[in-house]
């Protein structure tokens, strides 16, 4: 049973060293003047079967769930939240009063969150999306922008059995297209979205031709570092509203935070001033 007075969460992961979760979760707790503490659980491949279930008996409301566990963490949950059931991975844990587990997965919230927060009028129906990419963060925003109620998600990606694998899944509006389609499929657009590491410091520029996109069409990359992509300044230099990744990687955060400690957290600059300080 975790002490009443003292929350105690945490950053469960392998390497887990890097991650900007502590910073956030730390800047609520002093921001909302409450006793806790949220923490690094490095916890190697393979020990997660043992680590996972000592959680309540060490005193923890709950932690997030980093790479590599994100998948193998489903299976050790006691309880499923539906959309981290659809999404097939875990990022938050809840322990539950009886000391049982919940698995959470609010990347899907962060993202359509962070769209809101730069568009407050936006609107998943607006008109086709075009999604690159069919890893993990492609999982959480294509399923977050279908139960949002997209009506087309054209869905892009460099292994297209991969991609066709997520539109088998998901089904509805996401159709899977071969990636040399990519510049074609911008036409009409009202969202684009990168999901793939193109982009991301240390890698290549994403190759793609914006000619055929609207210039009112969203342009969305999940990536932070850099907090323009080439992609975000291309488009924002023709006319396009763009939006980083930053937004997601806060907003995700949210709900665990409201889980553990009992408030909604908001999002303020000084926040983004000390997270953008650390990337
Ligand atoms: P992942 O599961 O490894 O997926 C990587 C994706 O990039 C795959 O679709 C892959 O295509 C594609 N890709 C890799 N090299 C490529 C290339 N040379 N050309 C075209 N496509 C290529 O990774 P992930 O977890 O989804 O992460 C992807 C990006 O999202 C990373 O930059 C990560 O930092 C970011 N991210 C951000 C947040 C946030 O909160 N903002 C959250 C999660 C992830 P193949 O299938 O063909 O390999």
């Amino acid at each position: 049973m975790s002490d009443p007075k003292f929350g105690l969460a945490g950053i469960m992961g392998w390497p887990v060293a890097h991650s900007r979760s502590p910073t956030l979760h730390n800047y609520w707790i002093k921001k909302y003047g409450l006793l806790g503490a949220y923490v690094q659980l490095p916890v190697a491949p393979g020990q997660l079967e043992v680590a996972l279930p000592g959680l309540a008996a060490l005193g923890f409301r709950g932690c997030n769930i980093t790479i590599p566990h994100k998948v193998d963490a489903l299976k050790l949950v006691h309880e499923l939240d539906p959309v981290a059931r659809r999404m097939g991975a875990i990022n938050t844990i809840v322990v539950q009063p009886d000391g049982s587990l919940k698995g959470f997965n609010n990347d899907g919230f962060g993202y359509i969150q962070s769209l809101l927060d730069a568009k407050p009028d936006w609107r998943a129906d607006a008109g086709p999306v075009t999604v690159l990419g069919a890893g993990g963060a492609a999982r959480a925003v294509v399923l977050s922008l279908a139960e949002r109620g997209a009506k087309a998600i054209r869905l892009l990606n460099r292994t297209l059995d991969k991609a066709q694998a997520l539109a088998d899944e998901f089904g509805g509006p996401v159709r899977a297209l071969p990636w040399e389609d990519r510049h074609d499929a911008l036409e009409g657009a009202a969202l684009l979205v990168n999901t793939t590491n193109q982009g991301m410091h240390g890698n290549p520029a994403l190759d793609l031709d914006l000619r055929k996109l609207p210039v009112q069409a969203l342009v969305s990359d999940v990536i932070y570092v850099p907090q323009e992509t080439p992609l975000l300044a291309a488009a924002r230099l023709r006319g396009n509203p763009t939006v980083n990744g930053l937004g997601m990687l806060l907003n995700q955060a949210r709900p665990a935070f409201h889980a553990w400690f009992g408030v909604m957290p908001e999002i303020t600059p000084e926040l983004r001033r000390a997270i953008v300080a650390t990337l």
